[in-house]
């Protein structure tokens, strides 16, 4: 590995790459089929991913005719490796068996262990005998949308395939690793003003963000819409916020801290609700939720910004559920993409139809969405959050952070990449963006540590 590591921090050129050996096996943090018992009968907040995730060699798969082999500069902690390195809500090797049912290529994911991840910046290595728009040396990062473009039911909106996969959670072979392996239509250009670190924790938030908020495929938020934002400086959440300011509206934004309400004012969103400080409690106990309690946090809203939120940003799940259903505004839209707190959701039924409510569901992006998220990052008109930079060697370390909601933003781990601050090409950009922007999640991030 440390030849290509050379070469792709030079900047070789692609044919230098392309004629580099490939090594028989690379260093990956992966999860294992025997430990998918390891926790059974545990909380799950004493679930623990630094004694799941594992970081060593692998085989280096075949590349099938439709992908590229990356060498991976940079990847990020999503929480879908929480979710597979304490195996809740199930299992992903269920995921990989089935996969590997599939096809003859299928057949490499179904193995004994999983690499994970669903985010990475690097190079172009080599490329399948199909890949027409990507060369080796090309500086890419990757989406998380993984389809089977012979599928016919993965055109139009390939997130309504119905063979539709996420990258590195239902597939294996994923960005935690020096190596990707990646089908063709996951590459996008890497942001030339950002370091691998910063280009590598985007794709998979901001484009699920940019779905839910600018897509028609989701709620897209129109001038002057008032858009409550649960989580606003976490993951999806730092997105999000700056996509409703980016289109005219105005985001009112929940965290948990009055260190995160500091870095939400520094991001430009002006009104900010401290749930810890406001002490709601939605649920009188675990069967029942009290409706007093979602009436204050109304209330607190319309003080703010003097109306209903014409959009909720939903993803704790179970218990904001609830919440968000009643505060959001006649007509309005809760658009929900994931529940962290519980999936089992209960909201009353007459404040949707009686006030013509809606509830969306949204799943991360299709590649023309994926894609121009990335082009807003290109143009430094959505900043990355990245928090905080970890080795690969201490990615468990890392996810547990995000499992106990310790980070703000987005957590960066370097593969390849031999210390922060490389990759960056484009100066100029960089300097007009501000490097005081471009550093906003680090600096907060360290403050409330
Ligand atoms: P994250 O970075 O950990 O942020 C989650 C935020 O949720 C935290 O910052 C926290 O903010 C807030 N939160 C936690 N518990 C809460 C509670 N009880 N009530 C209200 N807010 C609470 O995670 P993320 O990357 O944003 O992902 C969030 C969820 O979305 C995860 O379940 C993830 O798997 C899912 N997801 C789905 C998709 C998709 O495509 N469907 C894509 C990305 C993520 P405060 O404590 O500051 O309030």
């Amino acid at each position: 590995m440390s030849e290509i590591l050379v070469a792709a921090v030079q900047g070789a050129t692609g044919d230098e790459l392309a004629a580099l050996e490939l090594p028989a096996s690379y260093r990956a943090a992966h999860v294992r089929r025997e430990d998918a018992a390891m926790f059974e009968g545990m909380a799950s907040s004493d679930k623990d991913p630094r004694a799941s995730l594992h970081v060593g060699e692998v085989p280096l798969p075949e590349l099938a005719p439709d992908e590229a082999y990356v060498a991976v500069m940079a990847s990020s902690i999503n929480f879908n490796t929480v979710w597979t390195s304490i195996f809740e809500p199930l299992s992903t090797f269920g995921f990989l068996d089935r996969l590997a049912r599939e096809s003859v290529w299928g057949a490499r994911h179904g193995l004994d262990y999983h690499v994970v991840g669903s985010d990475a910046a690097g190079v172009v290595l080599r490329v399948g005998s199909a890949v027409r728009s990507w060369r080796p040396g090309d500086k890419v990062t990757v989406h998380c949308n993984y389809v089977d473009d012979q599928d016919p039911s993965a055109h139009d909106d390939s997130m309504l395939a119905v063979n539709q996969r996420i990258w590195g959670f239902e597939t294996n072979f994923g960005g935690l690793a020096d190596v990707a392996v990646v089908k063709a239509n996951q590459l996008m250009p890497k942001p030339a003003h950002l370091t691998w670190e910063e280009a590598a924790v985007n794709a998979l938030c901001n484009s699920t963000a940019y779905r839910m908020l600018v897509s028609s495929n989701g709620a897209p938020v129109t001038q002057g819409d008032r858009v409550l934002v649960w989580g606003a400086t976490g993951g999806l959440g730092s997105f999000a916020v700056q996509y409703v300011l980016n289109g005219g509206g105005t985001p009112v934004g929940v965290v948990s801290s009055a260190a995160r309400v500091a870095l939400l004012h520094e991001l430009g969103c002006e009104h900010v609700l401290d749930r810890t400080e406001r002490a709601y409690r939605f649920w009188a106990d675990e069967h029942t939720q009290d409706e007093k309690e979602w009436r204050r946090l109304g209330q607190d809203i319309r003080a703010l910004v003097g109306e209903d939120p014409d959009i909720v940003f939903e993803h704790p799940g179970r218990q904001t559920m609830g919440a968000s259903v009643f505060v959001c505004k006649r007509g309005g839209t809760v658009i929900t993409c994931a529940a962290t707190t519980g999936y089992m959701i209960e909201y009353d039924n007459r404040h949707l139809w009686m006030k013509l409510k809606s509830i969306k569901g949204s799943h991360f992006s299709n590649y023309r969405e994926a894609w121009h998220a990335n082009q807003l990052v290109c143009e430094g008109k959505i900043l990355p959050p990245l928090a905080a930079v970890y080795s690969l060697e201490d990615v468990g370390e890392a996810a547990l952070l995000v499992h106990q909601n310790r980070a703000e933003g987005k957590l960066g781990v370097l593969c390849l990449a031999p210390k922060e601050g490389l990759g960056i090409d484009d100066h100029e950009l960089r300097e007009r963006v501000g490097e005081d922007r471009l550093t906003i999640f680090r600096r907060h991030h360290a403050a409330a540590r």
